[in-house]
């Protein structure tokens, strides 16, 4: 049985001292695991690792949307049990630095890239955020037009835009709209352009997404962990997330739709290599 965490940070601090441990230990089980940069020293760190492996380790590169601001921005659990300030250098996009990443062998998608209005502060220029999102979104969409890859689309309180900019310019390898959280409806309008749905550990911290699970087709779903955060149920609350929990998210999802976690895994395995061309 293969897994895929489609939406990984390994790239990250957190595991700074064990990362090619954690990602050995995902290969010895046959999974396989996108490592996703919010920003050019993590993108780089991703592709990095990637190259440490001869098969199963991808990446994907760009500028997650709260990093375009210069300062830091509170992330704070679902659950709201961990909350971390994490700075920001306010990166701005440059053309040829991420082409030159982008072209990679090992880089399956660009991203995480997208819209972010939840994590705006008091005091932030609002209007003028949101227009250098976009802006930035549009741009690495021709980027990735330009290599021939999917986008992976990080996306919190801005579907809406996010629908429209997708339908305007499109992304010729469509992709991913990674830690879903909005309703079966607006999963389908995107589904409706081409693109897979990503879940993630939210899914397993009650029932709000059950009936999103149950009413789109395991057909657009892929998997992720998004770890070190959001650390899916039935681990224990505060448990560094890592790739292996993706099945916790594969289980809730086959209790849900009422199927084996083999059908899972290998629907969504499936959805991933072909989103990817792995
Ligand atoms: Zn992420």
């Amino acid at each position: 049985m293969q897994l895929i965490d489609t939406h990984a940070h390994v790239n990250f601090n957190a595991y700074k001292n064990d990362g090619e441990e954690v990602l050995r230990r995902c290969l010895e089980t046959e999974m396989f695991v996108v490592n996703v940069g919010s920003q050019f020293s993590t993108s780089q760190r991703a592709v990095e690792y990637a190259h440490k492996f001869e098969n199963g380790i991808f990446a994907a590169v760009g500028i997650h949307p709260v990093h375009l601001k210069k300062g830091k921005f509170t992330h704070v659990d679902p659950e709201e049990l961990t909350e971390e300030e994490i700075p920001t250098t306010g990166e701005q996009f440059d053309q040829q630095k991420y082409l030159e990443l982008a072209r990679d062998e090992k880089v399956v998608a660009i991203g995480e890239i997208g819209l972010d209005y939840h994590h705006f502060e008091e005091g932030d220029d609002e209007e003028f955020l949101k227009n250098l999102q976009k802006e930035t979104l549009i741009k690495f969409i021709k980027l990735a037009n330009e290599v021939g890859k999917p986008v992976m689309l990080h996306c919190w309180d801005g579907y809406d835009d996010l629908l429209e900019i997708l339908t305007i310019h499109k992304v010729n390898k469509t992709g991913i709209v990674h830690s879903f959280i909005g309703s079966y409806k607006t999963a389908n309008k995107f589904i409706e352009l081409g693109y897979k749905i990503g879940l993630n550990g939210i899914i397993t911290y009650g029932e709000s997404y059950d009936r999103l699970i149950r009413e789109i087709a395991l057909e657009n779903i892929v998997i992720e962990t998004d770890c070190p955060y959001l650390t899916p149920r039935p681990m224990e609350k505060g448990t560094r997330n890592e790739p292996l929990f993706v099945k916790n998210v594969a289980q809730k999802i086959a209790d849900i739709k009422g199927i084996s976690l083999e059908q899972v895994a290998e629907t969504t395995s499936q959805n991933a290599r072909l989103s990817f061309g792995i």
